[in-house]
């Protein structure tokens, strides 16, 4: 790829970023929930296609990562900022309830 279809690329990707940001922060519910139905299958499916190139071979290295002259070792830097964004970060899933801590519970709104 050269350099200028790498910096269109790139450019793309970043609006696109932007894009959502300015949704995630701006855009009203309905049209946030419209987006995110839309969205948010395409950064899964996304996240799962960039995971499984960086899955670890058989020594346990990355074959996306790592070069003839040198071997990466799993996890590699995709899989650490996956765990950092998606699981140590705000999309963590919640802990079932049963595991939460008694505070963190709310209570039911009581039904009018
Ligand atoms: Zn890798």
């Amino acid at each position: 790829m050269d350099t200028i279809l790498g910096q269109v690329l790139r450019d793309a990707v970043w609006e696109r970023l932007d894009v959502l940001s300015e949704l995630a922060n701006r855009a009203d519910a309905p049209s946030l929930l419209s987006v995110a139905r839309s969205e948010l299958p395409r950064l899964t499916a996304g996240w799962r296609t960039l995971l499984t190139a960086h899955e670890p071979d058989e020594r346990g290295n990355c074959p996306e990562c790592s070069t003839w002259l040198r071997q990466r070792k799993a996890p590699c830097a995709v899989w650490r900022s996956a765990y950092e964004h998606l699981v140590a970060g705000g999309l963590a899933p919640r802990p079932a309830r049963h595991l939460r801590p008694a505070q963190q519970l709310r209570r039911a709104a009581p039904v009018p």
